[in-house]
């Protein structure tokens, strides 16, 4: 069923939610990047990705690979809300014996690969796109990256082989927040001139803000960007996003939230809610 841009937006902001009290409970997760990659995923997940809930292992789904593998909160959480698994089980997230590891884990309906060594993903995507071709199948295959990822050198043998066998059917998304772990991406190991890179290997390259809901379903619905090549989307995120104190730290990749961090960011992110109502009900009048 078609989602309005308000609705995902409204859905981001319950997503971002739901990851922050899920990690606050388990006092561990990847805050920054989770909340950073909400909206791609939202968008993918509730809009632009062909899947079936009750038939995850369908063959002509759309993939997901999520190559940044350690922000997973955020897949989690969209995975029970879309009903892969019971929402109550977002209570284990992290315990002893969950299948809600800190990582993406294939035991787990709706996941398809186990991600977090950083430069696997990307691989595993030209694979899946390449079996489409081969098999005469439809399915497209989404693979989001980090940016500090983008240091990895099999990223870069992967992309090769994306425009080698020219891969229109596979749409990579850089999560461009420009932080990593240890800091800034360009002191950590300079990126710049990150989109003529991936140019220069093949890609058609499309530039946006990608915690902006409208700019990412515009992009999103209209891939491959190019005929005959595989699409990377260079998604300019913010670290944090929609936690004010959160946002653009690097001490937030995995920091976990205090009881009074949880209560103001909660407390934010209703109030955003509350703003987009009102806008909505502004422009329906
Ligand atoms: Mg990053």
């Amino acid at each position: 069923m078609p989602v309005t841009n308000l609705e995902l937006k409204l859905k981001a902001v319950q997503i971002r939610k739901s990851l922050l009290t899920m990690i606050h409970r388990a006092k561990a997760g990847h805050t920054g990047g989770s909340l950073s990659n909400t909206d791609i995923l939202t968008a993918l997940y509730y809009r632009i990705m062909k899947l079936d809930v009750r038939n995850p292992q369908w063959t002509d789904r759309d993939r997901f690979i999520a190559s940044k593998g350690h922000s997973v909160e955020s897949l989690w959480c969209i995975l029970a809300d879309k009903g892969f698994f019971p929402k109550e089980e977002l209570e284990t997230f992290s315990q002893f014996g969950t299948r809600l590891i800190g990582h993406p884990n294939n035991k787990v309906p709706g996941v398809e690969m186990n991600t977090g060594a950083l430069g696997h993903g990307l691989s595993i995507s030209v694979g899946m796109a390449l079996a489409a071709k081969r098999d005469g199948r439809a399915y497209r295959v989404f693979c989001l990256m980090g940016d500090g990822e983008q240091a990895e050198g099999s990223v870069w043998e992967a992309a090769m082989a994306g425009a080698h066998y020219r891969l229109d059917n596979l749409v990579g998304i850089v999560d461009r927040n420009r932080l990593q772990i240890s800091g800034s991406t360009e002191d950590v190991m300079g990126l710049e001139p990150l989109e003529q890179k991936w140019a220069a290997f093949g890609w058609e390259v499309v530039s946006i803000d990608g915690n902006d809901m409208d700019q990412l379903v515009k992009t999103l619905e209209a891939v491959p960007a190019a005929p005959g090549k595989p699409t990377l989307v260079m998604a300019n995120t913010v670290k944090g996003k929609g936690v004010s104190f959160a946002e653009n730290s690097a001490k937030w990749h995995h920091h976990v939230p205090s009881d009074e961090d949880l209560r103001k960011a909660l407390a934010e992110l209703d109030a955003l809610a509350e703003r987009l109502q009102q806008e909505g009900q502004v422009r329906q009048r």
